[in-house]
């Protein structure tokens, strides 16, 4: 059988990279699907479309993140679709890197907006959700492993509101906990996705990178998405509050 058969997700970030392939995985699985995106509809679309193929329904809501009063209406469409949620994934995120903090000409905007969407727009759906999730649901943040290791530099602003969301989720695991809901951070390395390639020029070169890694390679997304269903699945209810690395031994 499968495992989420009988249960709704909403996958936060669901048109490209990560977020689309786990709602892949999440809908082989079983579970009904919403996805929502910013900006791309017609690759949200196509997600969507693969998604039904595999005999689940899915909808793609178009909520930019950004823009905290998005949050409620974006889970009333959920409920409103699939009559309840069960596990919320907040994978939407943005990375703004490449310049250092004395740098006189940094782009306070850019760097704001990165906050903004990663760690308030990430807070307000999950605010909006927690009221209404299931108990004994599922609340998983896509951190990154730079949230807690930083090796190199660019990139403070974005591994801080990565780390922002680990003091965050233990906090509502405590709250939620009665609920039986869990919450946890995952957070990946280096994946290939859009993300990686419009911060390309920003990082160290490849070989160096790769050198710091135990398993010299990127995930693949199908690893990711497989560990974030584990953390959603029923045999993951008594962890909670953690915060699980998944980078090839990169800070080990
Ligand atoms: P991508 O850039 O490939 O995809 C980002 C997704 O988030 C898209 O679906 C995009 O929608 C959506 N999104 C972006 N901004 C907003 C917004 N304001 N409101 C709603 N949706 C938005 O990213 P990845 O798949 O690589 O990243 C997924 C998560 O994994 C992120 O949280 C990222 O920080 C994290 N991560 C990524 C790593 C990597 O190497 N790629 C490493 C570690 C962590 P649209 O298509 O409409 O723009």
């Amino acid at each position: 059988t499968k495992i989420f058969e009988g249960k709704v997700v909403l996958m936060t970030g669901g048109s490209r990279g990560l977020g689309a392939a786990t709602a892949e995985a999440f809908a082989r699985q079983g579970a009904d699907v919403a996805i929502t995106y910013a900006a791309s509809a017609e690759k949200a679309e196509a997600v969507v479309e693969a998604l039904k193929a595999k005999g689940v329904r899915a909808i793609a809501i178009k909520s930019d993140q950004a823009d905290l009063s998005s949050a409620r209406p974006l889970i009333d469409k959920v409920i409103a679709e699939f009559g309840k949620l069960d596990i919320l994934v907040n994978n939407a995120g943005i990375a703004t890197q490449g310049q250092l903090v004395d740098d006189p000409n940094l782009d306070d905007e850019k760097y704001n907006r990165q906050w903004q969407v990663n760690v308030l727009g990430s807070i307000a759906n999950t605010r909006a959700a927690a009221p209404r999730l299931s108990d004994g649901g599922r609340i998983i943040f896509i951190g990154s492993l730079l949230g807690s290791y930083v090796p190199f530099k660019g990139v403070a602003d974005y591994a801080g509101t990565k780390a922002a969301l680990i003091g965050y989720a233990k906090g509502i695991a405590r709250d939620l906990g009665p609920r039986n809901i869990t919450v946890n951070v995952l957070q990946p390395g280096a994946m290939p996705t859009d993300m990686n390639k419009d911060v390309a020029g920003e990082l160290p070169p490849l070989d160096a990178f790769l050198d710091l890694h135990p398993i010299r390679r990127f995930a693949t997304l199908e690893e990711v998405a497989e560990a974030v269903c584990f953390l959603a699945g029923p045999h993951a209810g008594y962890i909670t509050g953690e915060t699980i690395n998944m980078a090839g031994g990169l800070g080990i």
